[in-house]
């Protein structure tokens, strides 16, 4: 990993890099331990006081540190091989263990930070003196003699991160809380909670119109479902129900909420293309203009063998969303007269009611040459995943189409589908890994999945506004109940 700049950052008010090797530098009473406590999880901290109390008389059994600084290097090498999160308790202020603890954390790729506690040597020895066994005078001298001057060696150490912390219970920044009203916004984003599994025991409406109202209330913009005919073994088990959606969105159409509803993405190998037109004009009718389409090829043979619709190769299923669309939009346009197009010739286009709002048509799916060349030249938008590093690549690309199109890149918005493991603090995060992650190990689970709290997510999704994503459609695998869907309204909130 190549070294940043490690200039002093005062305090924690920035969330650090998680995971990371973590070591605490500081005199003893300068709340070393508390601050750990405070913001990792015991397991996640290696203390050279309580591995004395394990293999000695006590915390305080200076005769056992030998065999405390041996155990604790063994757990910092376990856990850093697996790239977990270690934070290291100790004084800090012997360099030689300092120099050890970053080759650790450089051999397994793992930001190096140090967290050094600043506190006046007055309160050091205030803080000491109230301990049940005080350190005695002059070792305490030493040691605040000792990190004031630990300070600036450090700064040529070559730590990716090192923060200062100073009297962090007055100031509590508190990485387990819910975002704080000044942190990067996402604003520009609409979010869109994707369902795709339908845990609803018996009884599908009042589940279906319970998550509705949660998702409304938690600040959703609208519901999208997924189109498939048997659930996908990516979501949960074959026979978990996945209802058909456009009946399903029905249902939802009538409700009281302003929820946009619609698909994502419907596959044009489903419906011959006019009765979806027929489908999402009726919806848009009946909700009254809140319907949009999630349009794509289709991908899963399985599904169509299962249920007797022919599966053509890959080109000739892009050529159908094409024309498709073109139909679509011919039933759409207003009048009943006879259509002449590209790919599509009607006799009449008489199609009652006609959507009611202009409809946006989204199409799904991330083929540099055809699909995304589809979205620039026909669709309102388009719909790719979420991860950062082929965002950009991806949008540069469907921007490109659509300037060969000759169509203004503004209009066609970019839209992904977001699936992150999250919750509102680190332990929350944490269980749902492990329940998630199967054999994968926790921290590789951690780098192919958008893995973090509600907080680091909002971060994530600003980064997103600025490449300049206007939708997220929002698929936590957690979600269960409405009450699922209200715990995460701090990732949409405004
Ligand atoms: P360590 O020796 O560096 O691990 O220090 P501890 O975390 O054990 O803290 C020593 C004492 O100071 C404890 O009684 C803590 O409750 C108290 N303490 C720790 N941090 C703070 C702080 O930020 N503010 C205040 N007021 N007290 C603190
Ligand atoms: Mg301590």
């Amino acid at each position: 990993m190549g070294k940043r700049s490690t200039c002093h950052t005062p305090d924690v008010s920035i969330r650090l890099p998680d995971p990371a090797l973590v070591v605490l530098v500081g005199a003893s009473g300068s709340g070393k331990s508390t601050w750990a406590r405070q913001h990792y999880r015991d397991q996640e901290i290696v203390s050279s006081d309580e591995l004395r109390g394990v293999v000695g008389s006590g915390r305080h059994d200076l005769d056992a540190s030998a065999d405390a600084f041996r155990l604790l290097d063994d757990i910092v090498a376990a856990r850093t091989r697996r790239g977990l999160t270690v934070v290291i308790d100790t004084l800090g202020l012997d360099p030689e263990r300092r120099r050890g603890y970053r080759d650790v954390a450089a051999r397994s790729d793992l930001p190096a930070i140090i967290v050094l506690f600043d506190v006046p040597a007055a309160l050091a020895r205030e803080r000491n003196a109230q301990r049940d066994r005080p350190v005695p005078a002059p070792v305490l001298r030493a040691q605040l003699a000792n990190a004031a001057a630990v300070s600036d060696e450090l700064s040529a150490e070559g730590w990716d991160q090192i923060v200062v912390v100073r009297d962090h219970l007055a100031q509590t920044p508190d990485t387990r809380s819910a975002p704080a009203p000044s942190e990067p916004s996402h604003s520009g984003v609409d979010f869109v909670l994707q369902i795709s599994r339908f845990p609803w025991g018996d009884d599908p409406t009042g589940w279906l119109k319970q998550m509705a109202l949660a998702a409304e209330s938690a600040g959703f913009a609208g519901i999208a479902l997924m189109d498939h005919l048997i659930q996908i073994p990516q979501v949960d088990r074959d026979w978990a129900p996945i209802p058909e959606p456009w009946v399903t969105l029905g249902l939802l159409a009538g409700m009281d909420t302003g929820l946009r509803l619609g698909t994502l993405v419907s596959p044009v190998t489903f419906r011959p293309a006019g009765i979806t037109a027929k489908v999402v004009a009726t919806l848009d009718a009946l909700s009254g203009g809140r319907a949009f389409l999630g349009i794509g090829a289709g991908w899963w043979e399985r599904e169509h063998d299962a249920f007797g619709l022919p599966f053509p190769p890959a080109r000739q299923r892009l050529t159908e969303l094409e024309r498709a669309i073109e139909l679509i939009r011919a039933l759409w346009a207003p009048g009943t007269k006879a259509y002449t197009g590209e790919r599509v010739t009607l006799p009449e286009t008489t199609c009652y009611p006609r959507p009611v709002s202009s409809v946006p048509i989204i199409v799904g799916g991330s083929g540099e040459r055809r699909t995304l060349q589809i979205a620039a030249r026909l669709g309102d938008g388009c719909n790719v995943g979420s991860a950062e590093a082929s965002l950009r690549h991806k949008i540069d690309v469907l921007h490109q189409h659509c300037r060969q199109a000759g169509r203004d890149p503004a209009d066609v918005a970019v839209t992904v589908l977001d699936v992150p493991v999250t919750g509102a603090d680190r332990d929350e995060v944490r269980a749902r890994v492990e329940r998630l992650r199967g054999r994968t190990k926790a921290a590789v689970y951690a780098k192919t999945h958008h893995v973090g709290t509600f907080a680091e997510q909002r971060e994530r999704y600003s980064r997103l506004a600025e490449l300049g994503v206007r939708t997220v459609f929002l698929a936590p695998p957690h979600l269960t109940t409405p009450e699922d869907v209200l715990a995460i309204a701090p990732i949409v909130r405004r």
